[in-house]
């Protein structure tokens, strides 16, 4: 062919991480064939649905099967009634958001990577490790990057200063992600940092995108949502997901906040979305909305916090591990993530190897998610008690 093609895809890494994990695997399943193997290793979750929802979907598929009562094109940014369960939501966190300020969606990857269409050659701050996507979607539009280290040095919570020192210059009119709780570190920004944040990018003309796809695992007392703090309704967007809160990686619920008032360059960011999501994007099913809507009541809050309660579990018994065996690590307690600090000055890949080999356990090396997370392996929570209690005695047997 003759089409001129876009070449920014080259600048994209070869998706190494998890292929590369998967390879490892084979490979030793092949020469270990009776080895039972635990994988804590992957971000997705294992229990089923809250029985609210799938109550719920079971008579919205009834209702689809009836001509009175099915229903066609959702309105792209979802029913009143989702719309309206994610209002009370926000509530919770004491935010009040208009019903036109939500965008309903499956999934906040796919917002996430999109919301990078609104957008001119900015400078994009990412913070190093963190979610892939951030990265990969910025860099298949030829947007320059800059990262802001994530490290032990600061709590893993890269502040303006961070951001400042990766730019070199005077910061004006940049893109800055924030994921809090962390994904991979699980480290999450307390009500104080995030007002440095929000003043930052009000001085400087800049937009956060935050997500909060993790917002369900907070046990502390820190913000929820980007909007608890005043005046981020001035430079903020926010991606939130039911993804890990109430079990829908399958069933593909979420949503963005872009505030009515977000303004840059004469035009309106809450317009501008309505406009990219009504022409490229069709709308939740139905069912799946319905869903949601239980998910979001009060009975499905609770039945959520109880999946959440299950898999925080698992993170403080490993978490227990480590710090019985004196294995540095963060996260865990805000999160579905253990962000492990690797023995014996180990890199990333050569503690997976060791874990693998010896103790037949399956992390992710932190290498994948940034330059930063050399040195680090990720462990998540998403397993069965059992699994994870057997993982926590061959460590514990493993570790010095
Ligand atoms: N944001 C972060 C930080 C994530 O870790 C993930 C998934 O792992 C997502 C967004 C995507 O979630 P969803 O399943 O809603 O697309």
């Amino acid at each position: 062919m003759k089409i001129r093609m876009n070449e920014n895809y080259r600048l994209l890494e070869k998706n190494y991480l998890f292929s590369e994990v998967a390879r490892r695997l084979a490979r030793f399943r092949e020469a270990h064939p009776e080895a039972k193997i635990i994988h804590l290793g992957i971000g997705d979750v294992t229990l089923p649905l809250p029985e609210v929802v799938t109550r719920a979907m079971a008579a919205a598929v009834e209702e689809m099967a009836s001509q009175e009562t099915f229903r066609g094109y959702a309105p792209e940014a979802g029913y009143d009634f989702l719309l309206e369960a994610i209002q009370r939501h926000y509530q919770r966190f004491g935010v009040e958001l208009a019903l036109g300020e939500i965008f309903s969606c499956d999934g906040a990857k796919s917002d996430v990577a999109n919301l990078t269409e609104l957008f001119g050659q900015n400078l994009v701050c990412i913070p190093d490790p963190v979610y892939p996507v951030y990265v990969d979607s910025n860099r298949m539009l030829g947007r320059e990057i800059a990262f802001m280290p994530a490290t032990e040095d600061n709590d893993y919570l890269p502040g303006p200063a961070e951001l400042e020192d990766a730019v070199g210059h005077t910061v004006e009119g940049v893109i800055i992600y924030l994921c809090s709780p962390n994904n991979p570190t699980g480290a999450v920004y307390d009500r104080a940092q995030l007002e440095e944040w929000v003043k930052f990018a009000r001085a400087t003309g800049s937009l956060i995108i935050f997500d909060s796809a993790y917002e369900s695992f907070i046990a502390g007392d820190y913000p929820h949502s980007i909007f608890e703090v005043e005046g981020a309704k001035e430079c903020a967007i926010e991606v939130a997901s039911l993804s890990k809160s109430a079990g829908f990686t399958g069933t593909r619920c979420s949503w963005t906040v872009v505030p009515a008032g977000l303004e840059a360059g004469g035009m309106n960011l809450n317009e501008m979305w309505s406009r990219r999501q009504t022409t490229k994007f069709n709308g939740v099913p139905y069912v799946v909305q319905r869903g949601a809507e239980a998910a979001l009541s009060p009975e499905g809050e609770a039945e959520c916090e109880a999946l959440v309660a299950y898999y925080r579990e698992n993170a403080q018994i490993m978490g227990a591990v480590f710090e019985e065996r004196g294995v540095a690590y963060t996260g865990g307690a805000n999160s579905p993530y253990l962000w492990v600090s690797c023995p014996n000055g180990m890199g990333s890949w050569e503690f997976f190897d060791r874990l693998l080999e010896d103790v037949h356990l399956v992390g992710t090396p932190g290498a994948g998610f940034g330059s930063c997370g050399e040195g680090h392996l990720r462990l998540t929570s998403f397993g069965s008690h059992e699994a994870t209690a057997e993982a926590c005695e061959r460590l514990r047997r493993y570790l010095p």
